[in-house]
């Protein structure tokens, strides 16, 4: 800790640049290195480190035999490494960047390639523009049929399940996954490490006129989901819109034709993660932790997740966004750009017991501190010592001064105790915008 430490006081007299230029360096060597323990690829979740922590711990892929560690350049080999979700222990190490949207050959695969049964955009629009279809129901008929028969197309190639005893790792330079949907479901121990997840989106929106006030296309695939799974951590990965932002999608019907989903989303039972150094950027709607409040039965008493170190930046809502779970978020960075789509970081949801603490937010001067958080049904959270721009501030007092019908109560009854380092919130900008990421393990 006093290493890591001083290590960050250097960088804050040098600036991060000389740490990002070494972290790929020492990465390019760790696959090879004899001290096969002290590698990435190797490494455990440290002890009191978080959710993921708790009981068994989280070793990931540490017992992989020689037969299976693997090294993956395409998705046809990431799959077959994968073996379609099997529980034997193995190592994945990701190296270059893989597309989702590849055939077995590794030739790429385009939208128009899935597409069958007559779908196209202009003849869906046509279908189901409110203007003619109306806006109390959702499509129905040949158009819809051949939208969904044409997602199931796509979502064989880029869906992944992730299976127990995995790791998975980025090594090299630039390890990336575009476009896949990673599913960690119904497994135990798994661990994704120094990998850029980029642009997972949907070929085949969803038109639902009754979405909200106006409708919403709404679209599959989160770059990470981790799904009824246990013992997660995911630790130096970068997650981004990439090629694909927001701000380019066309509307259509007057929303945004939006094709992203989470870029990691935490649901259906899932329990004890932790979500460390990532770097969360240029998204909406980024972690979804329980999908839905009717989903008691599986959720109540999971859902429990520590985020710490983490960077939010030019995320427009759900950081997280939380149901029921016991979730802690220490240490984070969020970064609100002048100009950006900004709806709210902190979601406190139905049955959720959230806790933020020590995090800090760089806010444009547009954004006040009464909107980091936003009442979806939850009725306490514990908000103690963040700052805003540098200083201590008061986010659940501003939110429920600007909201005296919704109160949201000051206690969420629990107390954290998975934590292995806890820094002043006002060094946190400097701290994690220097070591959150992919290539920075
Ligand atoms: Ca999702
Ligand atoms: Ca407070």
């Amino acid at each position: 800790m006093r290493r890591t430490c001083h290590a960050h006081v250097i960088a804050a007299l040098i600036g991060c640049t000389s740490l990002a230029l070494a972290a790929p360096a020492q990465a390019a060597h760790s696959p090879a290195a004899p001290a096969a323990h002290r590698s990435p690829a190797r490494a455990a979740l440290p002890a009191g480190d978080g959710w993921a922590s708790s009981g068994t711990g989280t070793t990931g892929g540490q017992a992989a035999d020689a037969a299976h560690t693997f090294t993956v350049s395409t998705r046809a080999q990431l799959a077959a490494a994968l073996n379609g979700g099997d529980a034997t222990p193995k190592i994945i190490q990701v190296k270059g960047a893989i597309d989702g949207n590849s055939d077995d050959a590794g030739q790429p695969l385009s939208c128009a390639d899935y597409a069958t049964d007559g779908y196209a955009l202009d003849a869906y629009l046509a279908a189901y523009d409110p203007a003619t279809w109306g806006t109390a129901t959702v499509p129905t008929g040949p158009q819809e049929d051949a939208r969904a028969a044409s997602a199931a197309r796509q979502g064989a190639r880029v869906q992944l399940l992730v299976g127990s005893n995995t790791t998975i790792v980025g090594v090299g330079k630039h390890p990336k996954l575009l476009a896949l949907d990673l599913q960690v479901k119904n497994a135990d121990n798994v661990i994704v490490r120094n990998l850029t997840f980029e642009d997972a989106f949907d070929c085949f929106p969803q038109w639902d006129p009754t979405d909200g006030a106006t409708g919403n296309w709404n679209s599959e695939y989160d770059n990470l989901v981790v799904y009824g799974a246990t013992h997660v951590w995911i630790d130096h990965n970068t997650f981004t819109d990439g090629r694909r932002p927001d701000a380019a999608q066309p509307f259509y019907f007057g929303r945004i034709y939006q094709q992203h989903d989470g870029e990691l989303d935490i649901v259906r039972g899932a329990d004890l993660v932790t979500a460390s150094w990532n770097a969360f950027t240029d998204h909406d709607k980024t972690l979804l932790f329980g999908n839905s409040d009717g989903a008691g039965a599986t959720d109540t008493g999971k859902l429990r997740v520590t985020l710490h170190h983490n960077l939010f930046k030019n995320i427009t809502e759900r950081a997280p966004r939380v149901r029921f779970g016991q979730v802690d978020t220490y240490n984070n960075h969020y970064v609100v750009t002048a100009g950006q789509e900004y709806v709210y970081s902190l979601g406190v949801g139905y049955k959720s017991q959230l806790v933020a603490e020590a995090n800090a937010f760089t806010l444009p001067t547009t954004v006040g501190a009464d909107r980091v958080i936003a009442y979806w049904k939850g009725t306490a959270m514990t908000e103690e010592h963040n700052v805003v721009n540098g200083k201590e501030t008061d986010l659940l007092g501003a939110f429920n001064a600007a909201h005296p019908t919704t109160v949201i109560a000051g206690d969420a009854g629990w107390i954290p105790t998975l934590r292995t380092r806890v820094d002043r919130p006002s060094a946190v900008p400097h701290i994690v915008d220097c070591g959150a990421g992919a290539g920075r393990l």
